[in-house]
């Protein structure tokens, strides 16, 4: 079966539907609000918005904001644009942090049941006495504190009498069970911070275990699905839940995670790169995150489709680059308007042909999708052609450009190169070239054929523009998973050419696409392009390379 049809989660909510273990479904998607999303957030935010959706269910959108350091409201706003602009809408928005009155509650409720603790232990020695997946762990000399005891020094540290790490609130649950989540997990921590939403009101967080059943609860959630690693941390989420009393008892289920090769996928990752300036800002084209390919110049369809295709599995995955891009060839495929631009310009001076004069060719927008029409363009005796298309003394088999040689220009005429123009250096500076008037293009011309055909823009009306040329920003598949990655950065990510492209592009606006003749899909770029200067972002090149 190929990926797409699994989703073992689906039949997970069909069972439970059908048995009436559930009679409604609400999933939600998470994110904390420390970096911009990724597109392996966008695998997470397509599962929870589309199972919902397909049994008639609802999905909320929840900051996940118990971490008062690393948040900023401005990764909350990106977030909200991100989702939207996936083409996903929450039923309804939470903050976890608006739970925090709630969440205390129930703490408070743990520790009159003697299910919870104030432990005075520093996070060194709560981690030395855990124990190993062999050696059992060593009970805390406070593990035994009365409840009075308890319920006092917690209120003292939500009230701000400690300093940082001092104490902390623990479950009380075993301290040799065989999974070391279950060894009295740290529940609150204090912190002396400011939070994005909460200001100083609190000191003291909950811990992730801790809050984030608590939120599933809070908001009735069904199905709280969630990656790999935290499968091992499912028996205290459901312990929570149930020594919490809460009435909603969500069930966790677990994903694979989304790798792709020669890419960061960790926030935390990303937001190195943005802060060493390895990029320009969280939306590089070259980033992973929905705002860089965005930019970059991928649609929403493309990102929804792949993550469709790449399914829904219990293993971690690392998924080749290339099946990313070939979702957003697909759908550009019919819908980009095809024009030619030329990236690397030689000039070429075609002799025979009426000086002054410029005729208007017709050439059509779409040659896969008749029905976008034709454009006109303008042919005169001087255009660009790609530096590429001539060589002086041609390889074997070069059908292109060369002395002697005659090929046709897309949408216009055969030409046959004359002369080749230098200059001191001996540099290549200009062409010579005839023309041939009885083989214009749709002219039904049959008379002799030619191997090459190659793109040009006519030169005094062709606009100047630059074309920025991406690769991965990693250079080995899997170093992107490694801490170390920053040392495997690839030089050649970004490549900057300047050129020209045809006159009717002058309005292009930004995040306009458009296939460029042989050199595949370009996005105008959000933030460099304006009218006086057209700034393109290569999404994809076309499948097949140059062909020789
Ligand atoms: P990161 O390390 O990049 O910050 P995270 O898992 O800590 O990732 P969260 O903000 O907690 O990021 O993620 C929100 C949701 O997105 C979670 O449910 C998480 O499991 C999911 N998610 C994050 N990264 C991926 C990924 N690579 N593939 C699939 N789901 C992911
Ligand atoms: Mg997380
Ligand atoms: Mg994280």
């Amino acid at each position: 079966a190929s990926a797409s049809s699994t989703n073992f989660i689906k039949q997970i909510v069909a069972d439970d539907l059908k048995t009436g273990k559930v009679s409604e479904v609400v999933t939600r998607f998470p994110p904390e609000p420390n970096g911009y999303l990724h597109i392996g957030h966008a695998k997470s935010i397509c599962l929870n918005f589309e199972l919902a959706d397909e049994f008639g269910g609802r999905t909320h959108l929840r900051f996940d904001d118990t971490n008062p350091l690393k948040e900023d409201t401005e990764y909350v706003e990106s977030i909200k644009e991100d989702v939207k602009w996936l083409g996903f809408d929450w039923e309804k928005l939470f903050f976890a942090s608006d739970f925090f009155e709630e969440m205390y509650d129930r703490a408070v409720l743990l520790i009159k049941k003697g299910k919870a603790y104030v432990c005075d232990l520093t996070a060194d020695q709560i981690r030395e006495t855990r124990g190993t997946l062999t050696e059992p762990g060593q009970e805390s000399p406070f593990r035994n504190r009365s409840v009075e005891e308890n319920l006092d020094l917690f209120q003292r540290m939500r009230s701000g009498e400690f300093p940082n790490g001092q104490k902390v609130l623990r479950a009380k649950i075993d301290m040799s069970s065989p999974n070391i989540n279950m060894r009295d997990p740290v529940l609150y921590r204090i912190s002396h911070a400011q939070h994005h939403n909460t200001g100083d009101k609190w000191c003291i967080y909950p811990m992730y275990d801790y809050a984030h059943p608590l939120e599933d609860a809070i908001e009735g959630v069904t199905h709280s699905i969630c990656t790999l690693e935290f499968a091992d941390h499912r028996p205290l989420y459901d312990w929570v839940i149930r020594e919490c009393e809460m009435e909603c008892v969500p069930q966790q289920y677990e994903f694979g995670r989304l790798n792709i090769t020669n890419t960061v996928m960790s926030k935390r990752k990303l937001k190195l790169l943005v802060d060493e300036k390895v990029v320009d800002g969280w939306d590089d084209p070259r980033m992973p995150t929905i705002s860089g390919l965005r930019r970059k110049g991928y649609t929403p369809e493309a990102i929804r489709e792949f993550c469709r295709e790449i399914g829904v599995v219990k293993s971690n995955s690392t998924v080749d680059e290339k099946m990313l891009e070939h979702f957003i060839r697909e759908d550009l495929k019919l819908k980009a308007p095809r024009t030619m631009a030329v990236l690397n310009p030689l000039k070429v001076v075609i002799t025979n042909y009426p000086e002054g004069q410029t005729e208007m060719l017709e050439a059509e927008i779409n040659s896969e999708n008749e029905a976008m029409g034709v454009r006109h363009i303008p042919f005169s005796r001087e255009i660009y052609i790609e530096q590429d298309d001539f060589m002086e003394e041609p390889v074997k088999g070069y059908h292109r450009l060369f002395p002697g040689n005659e090929v046709r220009l897309k949408h216009a005429y055969f030409i046959k190169c004359e002369e080749v123009v230098k200059d001191a250096a001996g540099h290549v500076i200009e062409l010579r070239c005839t023309y041939d008037p009885a083989t214009k293009s749709g002219s039904g011309f049959t008379g002799r054929k030619v191997k090459g055909t190659i793109h040009w823009v006519e030169a005094t009306q062709a606009r100047p523009a630059e074309f920025r040329l991406y690769e991965p920003l990693i250079s080995d598949a899997t170093a992107g998973e490694s801490d170390d990655f920053l040392s495997n950065l690839n030089p050649n990510s970004l490549e900057t050419v300047h050129g020209f492209v045809e006159d009717n592009m002058k309005d292009a606006k930004a995040q306009d696409k458009f296939q460029f003749f042989r050199h595949g899909y370009f996005n105008v770029d959000s933030k460099h392009s304006d009218a006086n200067k057209l700034v393109f972002n290569r999404i994809v090149s076309l499948k097949s390379s140059f062909d020789v």
